[in-house]
């Protein structure tokens, strides 16, 4: 066998260049990168990505949601492959490292174990999901959820972005522009999943530790809730007649703020708040918010579901409510195997790693529950991200990589 540390053949200045390289792909004057999932800006960077794996002998694949993988062929072809990479759609002012690493990273530790010389038993392809983000077509996340057959092909193709294009014929646009890049069929056996990422959160740059080994990521409830009065004079009606629908709404969020604040990592948002008829001289006959919950571990999530669904009720007065929830997604916890190696990879490097949980969601969350699944966090500066500001470290760029060579070479050897 050749050597056992695909990470020493990690080439950090190639890694950090072809960062850059693919950034200018939909860079804005502020530094921020604008490359919305399935544009033709994306259909660049995604050739750009094929023409560094032909570069290095590894075949293009795509699917009918055009999700991008990069194969290594092993020594037995017929074998589930290792799949790492992530995605590289971005926010309409996103940075130069979301999805960017993982996808980044992927290839770098594929071309490492490569240059090893010897073949892996076992296929490893870099994917590059498609719509991770959302921005255009939301819901996000379609390519994986399609590969992982959570969503049906019909569902994801009938979404339509801002322009009224539907994201089924952004997928066609994309699929004819590619150049000799077969199509396969989705939800091939995995035989593990591995995704890189910067951390887009503050706590391995407050530890100083280059390494996260993620253990889970936060679950999500989201709701819309509807609430129901009757519009009226400002000035005739009685406030003891009134059916007001804004004074109801303002009672449930105060409400539901208290009830969530402990324990205090708990994440509540109400970020939309419509009033109708809004008018100043108007009782509000209708409040249409949203609320965002969010916490680790699903107990407490469950917990407040049931207590948001009381205090609505509770603070309705007069009004009727409708709460709807139009998003549940589990906290999950990756599988102590996958995290083992990780600590490994990272150990036998001789750089420093720590448990840490994803707050934000990832295409991670759909492959868990189809293969081994687990994630590798490096530091973004302030833990700053979809923001022209987003940067992370030539060092720690390096270091993911590394940790990652290692991890996939010992999933596919
Ligand atoms: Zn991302």
């Amino acid at each position: 066998m050749p050597v056992t540390s695909p990470a020493k053949l990690i080439d950090a200045d190639r890694l950090w260049a072809r960062h850059m390289a693919l950034a200018r792909f939909g860079a804005r004057e502020d530094g921020a990168v604008d490359r919305p999932a399935l544009s033709v800006t994306e259909s660049e960077a995604r050739a750009q990505l094929v023409a560094w794996g032909r570069e290095v002998s590894l075949s293009p694949f795509t699917d009918r949601m055009a999700n991008l993988f990069l194969r290594l062929e092993g020594r037995d072809p017929s074998l589930p492959p290792v799949l790492a990479g992530s995605h590289i759609d971005s926010q309409p002012t996103g940075g130069k490292f979301d999805g960017a690493f993982g996808v980044l990273a992927a290839l770098e530790a594929v071309q490492a174990i490569a240059a090893q010389g010897g073949r892996p038993l076992r296929a490893i392809e870099i994917v590059a999901w498609t719509n991770e983000e959302g921005s255009r077509f939301a819901p996000g996340m379609s390519g994986s959820e399609v590969f992982t057959g959570k969503k049906s092909l019909d569902e994801a193709y009938a979404s339509r972005d801002q322009a009224g294009i539907l994201q089924g014929d952004a997928v066609r646009d994309v699929l004819s522009r590619d150049v000799d890049i077969p199509l396969r069929d989705s939800g091939f056996p995995i035989h593990a999943y591995i995704e890189p990422h910067i951390e887009q959160g503050p706590l391995l740059e407050a530890a100083g530790v280059p390494i996260g080994i993620v253990t889970g990521i936060q679950g999500t409830r989201r709701y819309r809730v509807k609430v129901t009065g009757e519009a009226a004079h400002a000035g005739t009606a009685f406030r003891a007649e009134r059916r007001d629908a804004l004074m109801a709404a303002v009672r449930m969020i105060a409400a539901i703020d208290r009830a969530t604040l402990k324990p205090d990592d708990t994440k509540l948002t109400v970020g939309l708040f419509q009033v109708t008829p809004n008018a100043p001289s108007v009782v509000p006959s209708e409040v249409l918010f949203s609320i965002d919950l969010r916490h680790p571990e699903n107990e407490v999530v469950d917990a407040m579901d049931l207590r948001i669904r009381e205090i609505v009720e509770a603070e309705r007065g007069p009004c009727t409510v409708e709460l709807k929830q139009i998003a549940h997604a589990p906290s999950l916890t990756f599988p102590g195997e996958i995290r083992s190696l990780i600590v490994a990879a990272a150990a036998g490097e001789g750089i420093p790693a720590m448990d840490i949980y994803s707050a934000a969601g990832h295409d991670s969350r759909q492959l868990h529950y189809v293969c081994p699944t687990g994630m590798i966090f490096v530091p973004c500066r302030g833990g700053i991200s979809h923001n022209p500001a987003e940067w992370a470290e030539p060092a720690h760029i390096a270091a993911g990589a590394k940790v990652l060579a290692n991890v996939i070479w010992q999933l596919a050897r």
